[in-house]
């Protein structure tokens, strides 16, 4: 996704006849950090070809384990991607056609995806517009007798507001489904102190798209649960909804993590909370070094508990966006929108009958948001470049 933006940039720039300088900051920069592991990883993928379990092979087994024990939780399932993990998620609760699913106007499409594939409703909620992440009033006031599922999004790699969240979805006896494909290895800080995305509610979603946190070298994903119910109904869902080789029990899908993707999380799971650290590190740089530019809102969050937020995005508001995007990138420095056009509002979900207006923060903030390059490689020199060029933009 963002690999793609970068040369989009480029493309447009060229097609208007003018000169294409060099990146010097690059979104993100999924090369540095191979740079870093090519060798356990080239070891690690080796190591499947020669076992040639490349389907639920003994990796998938080992980052299940290394995983669930990371997040915290009794149970994690690899599947083929975030996408698949929110759907089978989904599915093993039960949700079906007829339901409705509340989850916020401003997150990925994949959420709202997942929750056709059942066949249910999604119902949009706007956002917290300190936070960007779901504003549980708003979720309260959208609860009908047909609800029967949240989806908070930990947005950006910032953990949604779990307690007052959990306390909704007891009152009216819902699920909650986390969707964690932004927030690998992020604390809730709550009632029960710090905890882990992944288990905070009753089952959740993690991604492994390669631009994620933690990223495999294709799709991927996972789901987490510490119910052993849930667990067994995700093992078979991925796998043709089979427990034994062609004893089928449920009509499954074809949704499983390859083994070669495994080999090379497991990988990188010992590098997480280092990388996410360094993520913590740069956006307290961006926050010093871009303070008292009045024309840009930057992100309402204090860096004091650890890893309470893993910024995944680090994602500012500006005034002039898009003259500020050019300016960006003339020099060199690549930017993206997460998301240009609210869910509301694309034309794949014109069936719900939302119009504009709808969701006065979502669309406000579509218009506004930045992000700016974020990587754990990320330097200093680079920070201090980006955050010099938009104050010359302002003119501070
Ligand atoms: C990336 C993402 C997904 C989907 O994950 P894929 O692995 O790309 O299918 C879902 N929700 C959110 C919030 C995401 O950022």
């Amino acid at each position: 996704m963002e690999l793609i933006e970068i040369a989009e940039t480029k493309d447009v720039h060229k097609q208007r006849g003018e000169i294409v300088f060099p990146v010097k900051v690059p979104f993100v920069d999924l090369r540095a950090q191979y740079a870093q592991i090519s060798e356990e990883v080239g070891k690690e993928v080796k190591g499947v070809m020669e076992r040639c379990d490349f389907v639920l092979g003994e990796r998938v087994r080992d980052f299940e384990r290394e995983f669930a024990a990371y997040c915290g939780v009794r149970y994690a399932a690899g599947v083929s991607s975030g996408t698949e993990a929110l759907h089978l998620a989904l599915r093993a609760l039960g949700i079906k056609a007829g339901d409705e699913v509340i989850t916020q106007a401003n997150t990925f499409i994949a959420t709202l995806l997942a929750i056709s594939y059942t066949g249910a409703k999604p119902v949009l909620v706007d956002i917290d517009p300190a936070t960007y992440g779901m504003d549980p009033e708003k979720v309260e006031a959208a609860i009908t007798e047909r609800t029967r599922a949240i989806i908070p999004v930990h947005i950006y790699g910032r953990p949604a507001p779990m307690d007052e969240l959990k306390k909704i979805a007891a009152g009216h006896r819902l699920y909650i489904v986390e969707d964690a494909c932004q927030a690998h290895g992020a604390f809730y800080y709550g009632a029960k102190g710090a905890e882990r995305v992944g288990g905070l509610g009753h089952i959740a979603a993690f991604s492994f798209y390669p631009g994620k946190n933690l990223g495999a070298y294709g799709d991927g994903g996972a789901v987490t649960t510490n119910d052993c119910e849930l667990f067994k109904k995700i093992r078979m869902l991925r796998d043709y909804g089979q427990q034994v080789k062609y004893h089928h029990q449920m009509k499954g899908f074809n949704s499983r993590l390859d083994t070669i993707h495994a080999a090379v999380l497991l990988v990188k799971l010992k590098y997480l909370d280092r990388w996410n650290t360094l993520r913590a590190e740069h956006a307290k740089r961006y926050m010093e070094l871009l303070e008292g530019v009045p024309e840009i809102e930057l992100p309402a969050f204090k860096i004091e508990k650890d890893r309470s937020h893993i910024f995944h995005l680090f994602v500012i508001r500006a005034e002039e966006r898009a003259g500020l995007m050019d300016y960006l990138s003339d020099r060199g420095i690549s930017t993206g929108i997460h998301y240009p056009v609210p869910n509301h509002l694309q034309k794949a979900f014109s069936d719900l009958g939302y119009m504009e207006g709808d969701f006065p923060v979502t669309e406000k903030y579509a218009e506004e948001i930045l992000s700016l390059p974020m990587f754990p490689e990320l330097k200093y020199d680079q920070i201090k470049y980006v955050a010099g060029a938009i104050r010359n933009f302002y003119g501070r």
